[in-house]
């Protein structure tokens, strides 16, 4: 979560802080509406707030910050059509077990669930699955509070000529207020996790792939990738196999804090531990209600960079990163993630057109990253990458017009909408 002190507002990772003249928590619409016809009136931008999950300055503002986080929970269920609606505060913590008591499931979901629903959309936020395209794809409509203060659904067919923009749209076309999504009956997931040689994992990615949900991680230097894979155990109800919590908080955050803080005084150290974080890759089974699977507890700070590629470069590209690496000799313990995301017809969406690889390369926070990133992004670039919106990257509007064909038509709805870009902030002006 972000963290505001004495008016200081902070990302989760603290690579962004700002200093908002007024943080307001809206209760219920008419306030959000009211707050933006004052805003209006005054000249004033606002920006809204998430979870601050994102390392990106979308949210940074000397103006107005605003937090829905007031306005959670389900607003209604629609049966017949498998539809639910949720108020845009939602965590996606909450949304899973709130989902869960209705009998349903999101189809997929990241590795962590802090994140507001709105905020996670915003961003094009993603979990791993050819069949799955990121969750915006779960969205069937969106109400928004537009910048002249109109309550406005966006559907596929009502005010449709916005509903691809507005999909993926980094708070840029007013305040998301409810989300409307496809859900499924709840079921359970069945999650393995080995150990593998990247080379074989390399080889055997076509077939992998067909996992439900597919992801592996690969640990710089040594050759080893942690391999997960994910199914639904159909009708076969599992009793509940969790993943000891000794696993998850001791070894996966506790123990790993202590290596990268060796490693942020000593860098050289990052070899080893990257040997040592692959020699106790664990090959465990984890079984439960899909809601409770799919999230990680992150409990170490890291700075992240993704770009999504075209499905078929993930090895050509992996092989590049391991290349770069290992020439350049980066001081970097933290494993590279590997997923992959169904094509979509969002605007602005990494996967727009196109199924996709993702690449995800993370820094201990503190150490430096920069020349680091700086190479995997040129490697990225190479395979006409485009960026995770909510995570670092150096991209110009430029760069992002050729990478992103819907780019004009996107700032076109942008200006019908909010002319006077009461919604931008000097980071966004910047890319758009
Ligand atoms: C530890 C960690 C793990 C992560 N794991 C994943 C992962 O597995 N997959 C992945 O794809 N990403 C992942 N991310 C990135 C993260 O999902 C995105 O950055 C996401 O957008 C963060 O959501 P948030 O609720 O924190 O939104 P914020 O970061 O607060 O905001 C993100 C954007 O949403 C906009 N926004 C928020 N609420 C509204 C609203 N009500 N109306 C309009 N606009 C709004 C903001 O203005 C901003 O542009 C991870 C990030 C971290 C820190």
């Amino acid at each position: 979560m972000f963290s505001i002190k004495n008016h200081k507002w902070k990302n989760w990772s603290e690579t962004v802080m700002s200093n908002p003249e007024s943080i307001r928590h809206p209760k219920n619409l008419q306030e959000i509406i009211a707050l933006v016809g004052t805003c209006r009136q005054s000249g004033k931008r606002i920006r809204v707030v998430g979870a601050g999950h994102s390392f990106t300055p979308l949210v940074a503002t000397g103006e107005v910050l605003v937090s829905l986080d007031r306005l959670s929970g389900i607003d209604c269920v629609d049966r017949k059509n498998n539809l639910v609606t949720v108020w845009a505060g939602t965590t996606l913590k909450d949304l899973g077990k709130l989902l869960f008591q209705e009998g349903y499931a999101m189809e997929n979901l990241g590795d962590i669930n802090v994140q507001t629903i709105a905020g996670a959309i915003s961003t094009g936020t993603h979990g791993t699955g050819i069949d799955f395209g990121s969750i915006s794809t779960q969205v069937t409509m969106l109400t928004i509070i537009t910048a002249s203060g109109e309550l406005m659904e966006i559907s596929a067919d009502k005010n449709a000529a916005f509903f691809h923009a507005a999909l993926v749209s980094l708070g840029m076309l007013g305040i998301i207020v409810k989300v409307q999504l496809r859900v499924i009956p709840a079921h359970q997931l069945y999650c393995e996790t080995s150990k593998m040689s990247l080379d074989v994992c390399l080889e055997r990615l076509e077939e992998m792939k067909h996992n439900r949900h597919f992801e592996f991680f690969y640990f710089p230097y040594t050759g080893t990738v942690q391999v997960k894979q994910m199914n639904s155990t159909g009708d076969n109800r599992l009793q509940d196999r969790k993943a000891s919590v000794f696993n998850k908080l001791v070894m996966e955050n506790g123990l790993f804090w202590v290596m990268s803080k060796m490693c942020l005084m000593q860098p050289r150290l990052t070899k080893s531990v990257s040997h040592l974080s692959a020699f106790g890759i664990p090959n465990s089974v984890e079984a439960g209600d899909s809601h409770t699977i799919y999230a990680t507890p992150r409990l170490v700070k890291f700075y992240e960079m993704e770009y999504s590629i075209p499905q078929e470069c993930m090895a050509d590209a992996l092989r590049d990163v391991q290349h770069v690496l290992e020439k350049k000799k980066f001081h970097v313990h933290f494993p590279i993630e590997c997923r992959y995301v169904k094509g979509d017809d969002i605007w602005l969406s990494p996967a727009y057109r196109r199924d996709s690889a993702y690449i995800a390369v993370h820094m201990f926070k503190g150490m430096e990253f920069q020349p680091y990133f700086d190479a995997m992004e040129e490697v990225f670039q190479y395979y006409d990458g485009r960026p995770h919106w909510g995570k670092m990257h150096t991209m110009t509007a430029e760069r992002l017009k050729k990478a992103y064909p819907k780019y004009p038509d996107f700032v076109g709805v942008r200006n019908q909408l909010d002319s006077d870009g009461m919604f931008m902030n000097d980071y966004l002006k910047r890319l758009f």
